[in-house]
């Protein structure tokens, strides 16, 4: 249902919960975040609100680069295990997704007959299983890689304590708009939840990627070829 995802000086955690509550309107069952902290992933996710959420935040959330979900089920019912991030089983990878996965049912048995423990009833979670398996040198080849796997309509973006200074997102048939902010960088599905901290934003397309660090953002298509975006200035007074 709602995207967000911060890259840049300031602790993570504040400003994807700031975020996900401005896209609270869009209605939600669960919601989550996933924090790069210095040597672990941090995830933390529950069914109910984005301010019940805030207020068990563990104490030690720290992490500059991070993201966050609001989740509207359609494929398992609204809890804990299936809020979003979902891990990859090392827990290295998060990932969060809106849209459905068409082919996961399929997927799950695959990853299921090769060994894999699935910890929810989610489509979503098969790829985080598939990045993490996936052959390539670095995070975008591994999600290349595994999106070529998935059938179905997704906004994703992923995070990865193997390339801890970058989020990896992608577009097929549900919005991400990338935030350009002052040595620091947002990603969102709504503009709403990062107008309060830049104006200045990028659309992807269906079938493009970004590549968003703290100093910026690199654009390509599935077949890793490069595309050159032009910034926008969002105009809307909330
Ligand atoms: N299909 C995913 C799920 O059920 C994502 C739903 C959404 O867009 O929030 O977990």
């Amino acid at each position: 249902c709602g995207i967000v995802g911060y890259v840049g000086l300031k602790p993570a955690a504040p400003i994807l919960v700031d975020g996900l509550a401005r896209l609270e309107y869009r209605g939600y069952d669960s919601a989550g975040v996933a924090v790069v902290g210095s040597s672990e992933l941090k995830v933390h996710k529950d069914a109910g609100r984005v301010r019940d959420l805030e207020a068990s935040l563990p104490k030690r959330f720290g992490g500059k680069l991070g993201i966050g979900h609001t989740r509207w089920a359609t494929h398992g019912g609204p809890s804990k295990d299936n809020a979003h991030p979902h891990a990859s089983g090392n827990e290295r990878i998060a990932v969060v997704h809106n849209g459905i996965f068409d082919n996961a049912g399929a997927l799950r048995a695959q990853l299921e007959e090769a060994g894999v423990k699935l910890r929810s009833e989610t489509d979503t979670e098969v790829l985080a299983h598939l990045i993490e398996q996936a052959e390539g040198d670095t995070l975008e080849e591994k999600v290349l890689a595994s999106l070529r796997r998935i059938e179905g309509t997704y906004g994703i973006a992923v995070i990865d304590l193997d390339f801890p200074d970058r989020i990896v997102v992608a577009r097929n048939g549900s919005p991400l708009i990338l935030g350009i902010g002052d040595g620091e960088m947002h990603v969102a599905s709504d503009a709403a939840a990062l107008i309060r901290y830049t104006r200045q934003v990028v659309y992807l397309d269906d079938g493009e990627l970004a590549t968003v660090r703290a100093d910026g953002y690199r654009t390509f298509t599935q077949d890793a070829r490069a595309t050159t975006k032009t910034a926008k200035t969002v105009e809307w007074t909330a």
